[in-house]
């Protein structure tokens, strides 16, 4: 009798508030070939079963930075009448693991939240999730920052010190992203902060960044 396959080990899977950090049951009982015929994608993927042993590998090379695990026991139906899709909709969802592309932490692209986003919040069926939960949320805090920077340094002059504070935290926040890089800009912020009282936290570190060895805007990326 031919051995068993041995089951795969689950990496550490970064949590999600509201799905967890584990894949789910469905209880739908799809098999492999049916679940990879749902999506044109998931041909491309691991499948493994509920004892996550590999039933299906993926058709075709991938690159290993690009590898990922589908869990057959998380399955989903979708409804693709709710779904946006050129050609092919995805009939099922089904719990993806793969290793966000920025930070290469694991986490789990969850059937249930895949639902959410293709049939409630209207998401292209092939937009793919390819970052873990908290660079999303980062990218998000950048967005807001950004637009909250560009309509607040216009009226500079004109700012109370609580908007002053929040330019200032805006401001460090995207030169830290690498999208502020303009020294007169940070040394002007930093005078206009200091002469109206805001935190010397923040004055401070728009010292660290006009001052430190690394002041010619090319931080590193990922530098705290
Ligand atoms: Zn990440």
């Amino acid at each position: 009798m031919p051995r068993a396959p041995k089951p795969f080990e689950l990496p550490p899977i970064q949590p999600h508030p509201r799905y967890g950090a584990a894949p789910t049951r469905s209880g739908l009982g799809l098999d492999a070939d049916e679940l990879c015929a749902g999506f044109w994608r998931y041909a491309q993927g691991h499948v493994l079963d509920a004892r996550l042993r590999l039933v299906r590998q993926p058709s075709g090379a991938v690159a290993p930075r690009s590898t990922f695990y589908l869990f057959l026991a998380s399955a989903i139906a979708a409804d693709t009448a709710r779904q946006r899709y050129g050609v092919f909709p995805r009939r099922h969802y089904v719990d993806i693991l793969r290793r966000c592309v920025r930070c290469g932490t694991w986490f789990l692209f969850f059937a249930r939240e895949q639902r959410h986003w293709y049939e409630t919040l209207g998401f292209w069926i092939d937009a793919d999730c390819v970052h873990c939960l908290d660079c999303r949320k980062a990218d998000q805090r950048t967005r807001r920052a950004s637009a909250r920077y560009a309509e607040r340094i216009v009226r500079l002059t004109e700012l109370g010190l609580r908007e002053l504070t929040t330019l200032l935290r805006d401001a460090l926040l995207l030169a830290d992203a690498g999208l502020l890089k303009d020294r007169h800009k940070l040394a002007r912020l930093r005078r206009v902060g200091r002469d109206h009282g805001v935190p010397e936290a923040l004055t401070l570190a728009l010292s660290a960044l006009l001052d430190g060895p690394d002041s010619t805007g090319s931080r590193p990326k990922g530098t705290p």
